[in-house]
């Protein structure tokens, strides 16, 4: 979910995530993307709507498990087992998608989609990337970061906005049930 992603034209063959959505499903068709407070508010700030988001149980389990993060599970994950995502359509793709890509602004889009390949636990980034990007399609000698034009200090700034924003997650709970 680089930066790069809303170039469609023939010369952007190079962006690898123009290239991943010629060729097979992307990030952006598969993945449920959790909303922070925080995103929600900026999403609702630049779109004027506030019916993106919903509530729901995790399509797969392993995002109901702690995996080293009970920071996250505690706080994303609500007592009835939901947590709040971006709509989707119904083949999957993400609301946002459109024929140019994101229509959302970089610094609009959800935290997770902005750290996105980096994978993470409260305590920081893991030094491994995760697995979902087509690497077969990356241009020879480049690495994916360098593909997807994303730096891990950008991630690492994004990261720690995203953890204080789960940790936000109690109060607007507690707000929801006492309004
Ligand atoms: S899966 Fe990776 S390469 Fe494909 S659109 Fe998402 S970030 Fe880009
Ligand atoms: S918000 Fe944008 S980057 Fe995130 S999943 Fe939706 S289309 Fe992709």
């Amino acid at each position: 979910m680089s930066d790069n992603l809303p170039i469609v034209e023939d010369s952007a063959d190079k962006f690898l995530c123009v290239r991943c959505s010629r060729h097979v499903k992307t990030c952006c068709q598969t993945s449920e993307v959790y909303a922070t407070p925080g995103d929600v508010l900026r999403i609702a700030e630049f779109t004027g709507r506030d019916d993106f988001y919903e509530y729901r149980v995790p399509d797969d389990p392993v995002h109901l498990q702690e995996d080293g993060d009970p920071i996250w599970i505690e706080n994303v994950i609500r007592p009835d087992g939901t947590r709040r995502v971006l709509q989707r359509q119904p083949d999957g793709d993400c609301t946002f998608l459109g024929d140019a890509g994101c229509a959302l602004p970089l610094e609009t889009r959800p935290l997770i989609c902005r750290i996105y390949p980096f994978d993470y636990t409260a305590d920081g980034l893991r030094d491994e990337l995760a697995h979902g990007c087509p690497m077969e399609l990356l241009p020879a000698g480049q690495s994916l970061l360098q593909a997807l034009d994303i730096k891990r200090s950008d991630a690492e700034r994004w990261h720690k906005q995203l953890y204080a924003e789960v940790l936000t997650e109690r109060n607007a709970n507690e707000m929801r049930a006492n309004p």
